[in-house]
């Protein structure tokens, strides 16, 4: 089997085969270590690795930090903020990738508990980026005997990372010989170290790709194993660009082996405990799933008609929240692609299943044309971001480009928002043929839009400034004297210069919140508040909807502190929830948490704790965020197609929807005047309403009026290490 190697354009035999890809591997390091087993969920060990020194050690990890900070991101951050400074940059030696799950990640008896959280200073925002990931390598690392990893350093060559938790070493070789992109590299590998077939579901591949390589959106897969399938799978931690850092530090992959997963690893206190609530979510997904979600046929993309229904599927740059086409790409359309009836769980133990796969699919451009391949997803992102948003209506696109972008290791989320700014740009004529290399980026033109995703990867031509995001892309078309950067400052959809994942915030002022109030910037895993505040009218005030983007960002960031996957809360609700106080924090299943961590650890715990614990290290995120010179009131500012309608053609398609809104919230007569009067006025409108809740939401936080933490709020919640106040002491 023969593949093109998008660098050097050579074929590459990859059944060259396995042993002569490895003769060519050059020992740097080899570290042995004393293997430490888990207790109540923790080893208190971490693994260091600078891949320029090649030094490779373990840290313990202190009471203190573990109270503070729990796991998961908690660690990221406190590791990442001791190894950089102020104005460390991405590229950077001193810059790190941490990686590490949590105290419950890793155990089997509960769905979705397999997660881990990945932190880095981003290439595209220059401030603290995580992103969350399933797949193995996170437990693995823990059953290997550690809670976190943190890769810092650049290699002068491309090298991969061995960590054996079997025979208890790491290592560190130079791998000229292997595939760079995901989907054959991580075969490789896992053909490599496993010892057998049956050895393969022991073995977890961190990797990125050549667009990784190439642009500033790359993104990481993590791999999990198929018995069923008997495939390598991927799942990806995508946001922010953690992929380019990881290429720049020239990591081609990172391996973990372990013995087996079985029995109580985490050595919990209580495992009767978590079977039980285990063994109540899964009757819970049998009889409810398929009436609600329905998560194991379809996975998240059952939101596709949800979307469209409600105005809410982002369509052509998010002009629009719906569209004639969108049939075409529903639910329905992806249950027929997906392979039925295997349990795709990208965790152990998961019944929920979500991470559904197109299977013998035949690619039709790029280095691996003709070939029939397995394709992860498309979930509800991909389909929206890669499809809709770009005016893509063909199933068959948006799985290529998912498979394109996966292999590549770039974020699907970040590209379609990319994607869709680049058509929209060329559709007002900011860029054209000449411009893009003889391109024609316009809406839903697909020969083109792929042809640009293989040059992202190639590094070529216009494929360059695209892989760059859509903030960059602003600033070049701006020096360039391409278009009126106002225009395009309201279209270009990023804040904190990430790219705006898929959901129509312009009629919730809550969700213009939850996406721009954030700390990584607009990514829908802090605060999903749509449905709570557009579609129920559940927080109609400014306080209510300050409250919910106190709540639900705390108990959301709590996920990544401990290992877990958000899915399982939400995607299948028990059948009294609606009869509950609050439905919207599905109350039986943070129940099941709290039960779950104190099983896990032993440690006295309940839903309270659970919001200062996540709340702790939200604002050390934020601080972090200050002490690089961000996290301001200017930076929770909103480009206005997030909050309203930019263009005419976006106004007078939901005329009467405004004219209403100008004459009931506003006062103002909208007959006989202009559209570009109504906008003018209504644009007045609701940037001051998200003004308003910008204030309400930063007092709720205990922050002051330009958005830092104030010192008596952080001492309140136990942040107030000398280093924290220091950042904010001046700023008062
Ligand atoms: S719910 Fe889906 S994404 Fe979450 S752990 Fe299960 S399979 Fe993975």
């Amino acid at each position: 089997m023969h593949y093109l190697c998008n660098r050097t354009g050579k074929s590459i035999d990859i059944t060259m085969d396995i042993n002569e890809i490895r003769s060519k591997h050059k020992l740097l390091r080899r570290w042995e270590y004393k293997w430490t087993p888990l207790d109540k969920g923790y080893t208190d060990k971490s693994l260091y690795i600078n891949v320029g020194t090649i030094d490779i050690k373990e840290k313990d990890i202190p009471l203190a930090m573990k109270e503070k900070f729990i796991g998961g991101k908690g660690y990221g951050l406190r590791y990442l903020w001791d190894a950089t400074r102020p104005e460390t940059k991405w590229n950077d030696p001193e810059n790190e990738i941490v990686i590490s799950s949590g105290p419950i990640g890793g155990i089997t008896q509960y769905s979705g508990t397999g997660k881990s959280l990945v932190v880095s200073v981003s290439p595209q925002t220059d401030s603290i980026m995580d992103s969350n990931v399933g797949g193995f390598f996170g437990p693995f690392l823990k059953f290997s005997g550690f809670d976190a990893l943190e890769l810092q350093g650049k290699s002068a060559r491309d090298v991969i990372i061995f960590i054996n938790g079997v025979d208890h070493y790491v290592e560190i070789f130079e791998a000229p010989a292997e595939a760079l992109d995901s989907h054959l590299l991580a075969e490789q590998l896992t053909e490599m170290f496993a010892d057998n077939d049956s050895d393969k579901k022991n073995i977890g591949v961190v990797s990125a790709g050549s667009a990784a390589e190439h642009s500033l959106i790359g993104m990481l897969n993590f791999s999990f194993y198929d018995p069923k399938r008997k495939k390598v799978r991927l799942k990806q931690a995508g946001r922010g660009g953690i992929g380019t850092v990881f290429r720049d530090k020239k990591i081609k992959a990172m391996v973990c082996k372990i013995p087996g997963v079985k029995g109580n690893l985490n050595n919990v206190v209580d495992l009767e405990a978590i079977m039980e609530r285990g063994r109540r979510f899964n009757r819970e997904m049998r009889e409810l799933d398929d009436k609600q979600c329905r998560m194991r046929k379809v996975g998240t993309a059952h939101l596709m008609e949800v979307m469209d229904d409600h105005d809410l599927l982002p369509t052509h740059n998010y002009k629009f929240g719906s569209h004639k086409d969108s049939p075409k790409i529903d639910s329905a359309v992806w249950t027929s692609f997906f392979t039925q009836g295997i349990p795709d769980g990208c965790w152990i133990g998961c019944n929920m299943a979500c991470s559904k796969a197109v299977d013998d699919f035949v690619l039709s451009t790029g280095p691996y044309k003709g070939q029939s391949v397995m394709v992860d997803g498309p979930e509800y992102e991909n389909a929206a971001g890669l499809g809709s948003n770009g005016g893509f209506f063909d199933p068959r696109y948006i799985i290529e480009a998912n498979f394109y972008c996966d292999t590549y290791g770039i974020c699907t989320i970040t590209w379609g928002t990319c994607l869709a700014f680049i058509m929209e740009c060329y559709e007002n004529g900011i860029l054209n043929k000449e411009r893009t290399g003889g391109l024609e980026l316009t809406f839903g033109n697909i020969p083109p839009a792929l042809e640009l995703l293989h040059q992202v990867a190639r590094g070529e031509g216009f494929g360059k400034i695209a892989g760059q995001g859509v903030r960059r892309m602003k600033k070049i078309f701006a020096e360039n004297g391409w278009g009126d950067p106002a225009f395009m400052q309201d279209i270009g959809m990023e804040n904190k210069g990430l790219e705006y994942s898929q959901y129509m915030s312009k009629e919730s002022l809550a969700q213009q919140g939850g996406y721009a109030l954030t700390n990584k910037g607009p990514q829908h895993d802090e605060a999903w508040l749509i449905f709570m505040d557009m579609v129920n009218n559940h927080i109609p005030t400014f306080e209510n909807k300050a409250e919910a983007l106190h709540y639900f960002p705390m108990f959301r960031t709590w996920f990544g502190l401990v290992g877990l996957c958000k899915l399982p809360w939400n995607d299948v609700e028990p059948e009294n929830n609606a009869e509950t106080d609050e439905p919207a924090k599905v109350p039986e299943h943070v129940d099941n948490y709290v039960t779950i961590y104190k099983a896990v650890t032993g440690r006295p715990f309940d839903k309270v704790r659970m919001i200062e614990d996540s709340e702790r290290v939200y604002n050390f995120q934020r601080v972090f965020n200050i002490r690089r010179g961000y996290g301001r009131r200017k930076d929770d500012d909103q480009p206005y197609r997030a909050c309203g309608p930019v263009t005419v053609e976006e106004y007078e398609s939901r005329a009467s929807r405004y004219d209403k809104q100008l004459k009931e919230k506003i006062g103002f007569d909208p007959a006989g005047k202009s559209t570009a009067e109504k906008m003018k006025v209504l644009r007045k409108y609701r940037e001051a309403q998200y003004d308003s809740l910008r204030d309400a939401v930063y007092k709720r936080r205990g922050w002051n009026s330009n958005g830092i933490p104030t010192i008596e709020h952080l001492r309140k919640i136990g942040m107030d290490f000398p280093e924290v106040i220091a950042v904010v002491k001046d700023l008062q």
